[in-house]
């Protein structure tokens, strides 16, 4: 049975087919259901009427009754305005209109009562009310609304059509009364109907689906309306968390992977011979979640979040020596060239003394060392491809893919992650490394169909990192102290934001910055390298080769250098013009130090002139070393819709839920979901059977079923 919400808007009455279309173009409200999903953004109280000497500075709006006792056109004509004054029993207060100055004229009169009512201003210290509402006051009898009234999100083009923010409110009217308690059917499943009282604990019901659209919309009481609000809040969650509960399950038990069944001797080897250190808990800990995915025959599909510098490098290579072990291949991929070549260095190195065959491919590699490559990969006789991009083109046949690991995922998309997969007829199993800590709630809703691990812990002896904020002017202590430092043998980096590597102007400060670091620390006492997106690949390689040799004392740098450098012997970070980067970013650069044994500091220069969010930023980094709780500031200050950005954004598109303020719902949300799939894992039971029809009527209305 159809249900009347997906009726076409035009058959609204009221609506109309001209404005039917813009109603689509302009909000896109196609249906009855879009209409009623089409949210206030506030409530305008016209239910009381307040007396003028009650506006106080806190005041946004205002409702008053009394009389013009005058009215004046001033101004010239660009700055031509209409103001009257009106007055009741306690005040006077002024009423503005810059436009429709005409029509207003006529109905406004001195001696004339009206019911006036609009968003408070001061001018000079007095209030006024600009461009108010106004109608005539018909003594005691002048209807007043019951309800709290709504007003809509809206645009200028529907402005013009009549439909202005509170004039949308009429339509939702007209709906809402068509509407039966039948036709909004309660959706939340039992273990969801109840919730616990944020303060009290006390559980408590919710308010009907029907009640709580009708109290959204058109509230008889605020406290009504809140519970409007975290009803349909928590319903908009907790389904999010159901469809992501069932797509993992479905995953787990449908999937089809390879399995890598034993730990053979490779892994074992060079557990006991090779490996440099002991494994952190953490790192232990990730590698047994590994062992157990790609044992169960499954497909592993893991993000694995660790912060800068806990060692994901060696969890990824014990991970590729298991599918050594089990007769397959493995390949890792990296967001650069320099950390391709990095990682490629590294492994070859601990791997040096066992018979294994690793290469590198990248966008740069010579075609005979290309065509080497590929020719063993498909044949089998490469173990260990290490790469750029340029390992997910056409020509990257293998013969036994069995595990693919991203590192530094974040600048990998979705879809480049799923064309790994489609290099063996069985998908490999895909390991996912982040060194950009996601903040559990954005992790919850963004990853929530994926397994995920966490390594929060970083490996024993590091000392944390100092971090300093300065101003530009004490450059030259700062240049003392990392003359001091390499003076121990030590070595620092000099970061300068290169936001768009094609900019000149950027370019040329670095430059700047290049020649009065150089006036600092002349040859032949001192060796500075440069690495920036200008240089050809070789000019940077050599660059960043004689830094890591320690040939070069300073790194003077842009962000290309941002993610997984590893140069232990580096002490001294330096960020010049820190406020231009975000928080994640300057968590990252801090990163490239404090990977030794020797203590290590980073100094975030800036402008004087500071503004509120960037000095924010600066404290944040200066007391804190964690990842995860940058990740949560990060989230609080630019709201998810910055951070999300390796998956589709449409997975955080709640309409009306705030992954960072609704925290609460959230976590309660998944927890009812994790209840409930864990009793009826495919929503077979006749109580969930209304649950199922309603997802499913729900699919591929967001970009949920996008995502596998
Ligand atoms: P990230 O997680 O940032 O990629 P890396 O894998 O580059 O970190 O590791 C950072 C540094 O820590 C490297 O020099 C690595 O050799 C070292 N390391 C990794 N694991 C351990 C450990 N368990 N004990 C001591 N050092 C470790
Ligand atoms: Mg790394």
């Amino acid at each position: 049975m159809a249900s009347i919400l997906s009726n076409p808007i035009e058959y609204l009455k009221g609506v109309g087919p001209l404005r039917a279309e813009l109603l689509q173009k302009e909000l896109g409200i196609f249906c009855f259901r879009d209409l009623l999903e089409h949210f206030p953004y506030r409530h305008v109280d016209r239910t009381k009427i307040n007396l003028i000497r009650e506006i106080n500075a806190a005041t946004e709006y205002i409702q008053v009754a009394g009389r013009v006792i005058s009215v004046e056109l001033l101004g010239d004509k660009r700055s031509r305005r209409l103001v009257a004054e009106v007055r009741d029993a306690s005040g006077t207060l002024e009423l503005v209109w810059f436009q429709g100055i005409h029509g207003i004229q006529k109905l406004v009169q001195v001696g004339g009562e009206f019911l006036v009512y609009g968003r408070v201003s001061f001018f000079q210290g007095s209030p006024q009310l600009t461009h108010p509402e106004i109608e005539i006051l018909q003594g005691q009898g002048t209807a007043r609304p019951e309800f709290l009234e709504p007003v809509y999100p809206t645009t200028e083009k529907l402005k013009v059509r009549g439909l202005g923010g509170r004039q949308l409110g009429k339509l939702t009217q007209t709906l809402l009364n068509m509407l039966k308690e039948s036709d909004l059917p309660e959706n939340l499943p039992q273990p969801a109907r109840t919730y616990p009282d944020e303060e009290t604990g006390e559980e408590r019901g919710w308010l009907s689906r029907f009640e709580a659209y009708r109290q959204i919309h058109f509230p008889t009481q605020p406290v009504l309306f809140q519970q409007a609000v975290d009803r349909l809040k928590f319903e908009e969650l907790f389904l999010a968390q159901v469809r992501l509960g069932l797509i993992k399950s479905k995953r787990h038990r449908f999937s089809h992977g390879v399995v890598f069944s034993q730990v053979g001797e490779l892994f074992n080897g060079f557990y006991t011979h090779h490996l440099p250190f002991e494994l952190t808990g953490a790192q232990k800990r990730v590698l047994k979640e590994i062992r157990r995915d790609t044992g169960s025959g499954r497909q592993m599909n893991r993000l694995l979040q660790g912060d800068v510098g806990s060692g994901k490098t060696m969890v990824a290579l014990l991970a590729m020596l298991l599918a050594i072990d089990n007769g397959f291949q493995a390949c890792l991929m990296a967001p650069t060239e320099i950390l391709a070549r990095q990682h490629y260095e590294g492994i070859s190195a601990l791997l040096k003394d066992l018979p294994l065959e690793v290469r590198l491919l990248t966008g740069s590699s010579r075609s005979k060392i290309r065509k080497e490559a590929l020719g063993m990969a498909v044949e089998g006789r490469l173990h260990i491809l290490i790469g750029t991009h340029a390992v997910l083109e056409e020509a990257v046949k293998f013969q036994r893919l069995g595990l693919a690991i991203v590192d530094e995922q974040h600048r990998f998309g979705v879809a480049q992650r799923a064309r790994l997969w489609e290099k063996a007829e069985i998908p490999p199993h895909v390991l996912v490394m982040t060194a950009t800590p996601i903040p559990r709630t954005l992790a919850m809703t963004a990853y929530g169909d994926l397994d995920y691990s966490v390594m929060d812990e970083l490996p024993p002896g590091r000392q944390p990192i100092q971090t300093v904020h300065r101003y530009e002017d004490r450059r030259p202590q700062v240049m003392d102290f990392i003359r001091h430092e390499v003076a121990k043998g030590r070595q620092a980096y000099v970061i300068f934001p290169l936001i768009e590597e094609s900019e000149k102007l950027d370019y040329e400060d670095l430059m700047k910055g290049y020649e009065n670091i150089k006036a600092w620390f002349p040859e032949p006492k001192y060796w500075i390298s440069m690495v920036h997106g200008r240089q050809s690949n070789d000019e940077r390689d050599t660059n960043m080769q004689r830094f890591l040799s320690g040939d070069t004392q300073i790194m003077v740098a842009t962000t290309v250098i941002e993610v997984g450098v590893n140069v232990p012997n580096a002490t001294v970070m330096v960020i010049e013009s820190s406020e231009k980067f975000g928080l994640s970013q300057l968590h990252q650069l801090r990163g490239r130090v404090g990977r030794g044994s020797e203590k290590s500091f980073c100094i975030l220069l800036t402008s004087p002139r500071l503004g509120k969010e960037a000095r924010e930023r600066m404290s944040i980094l200066t007391e804190t070393n964690n990842g995860f709780k940058i990740a949560e500031k990060d989230l609080e200050i630019r709201g998810p819709g910055d951070i999300g950005g390796t998956r589709q954004s449409g997975l955080l598109n709640f309409k009306l839920a705030n992954i960072v303020q609704d925290r609460y719902w959230l976590e309660l949300a998944r927890d009812r979901a994790a209840q409930l799939l864990d009793k009826d894992p495919d929503l077979a039971t006749e109580e969930n059977k209304a649950l199922k029809a309603f997802l499913q009527s729900q699919h591929g209305k967001t970009a949920w079923s996008k995502i596998s």
